[in-house]
């Protein structure tokens, strides 16, 4: 029975009280009372708990003005700077992403 307060405890003083493991490796830390046989506290060993797996998506959404004669001009610009940078996004995200073709709308402003 494991002491809860004051007065359990009380009881085990000028007792040996020694620290001991269960298990080997310890499965089971105790202090426990060598006088009275008795369990003072124990703590048994916490596990790590497995870790879920997610699929969690995402979508990367900017624009980009640049100068072109068309809107299939303007696209490729994009893309051509876009292809310029994926490694680096792609050391820091690692989706997988290989298309290269990113551009979605093409919008002509003035
Ligand atoms: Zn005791």
């Amino acid at each position: 029975m494991a002491v809860s307060d004051f007065k359990d405890l009380l009881t085990h003083v000028g007792h040996k009280v020694v620290v001991v493991t269960y298990g080997d490796p310890p499965v089971n830390v105790a202090v426990e009372c060598e006088d009275c046989c008795e369990v003072l506290v124990d703590f048994d060993r916490e596990e790590p708990k497995a870790l879920k797996i997610y699929d969690v998506h995402f979508q990367l959404n900017g624009f980009i003005k640049v100068e072109a004669n068309n809107e299939e001009e303007a696209r490729q610009v994009v893309n051509d700077i876009i292809n310029d940078r994926i490694d680096n996004i792609e050391r820091v995200l690692h989706t997988g992403l290989k298309d290269d073709d990113y551009t979605t709308d093409v919008i002509e402003t003035d």
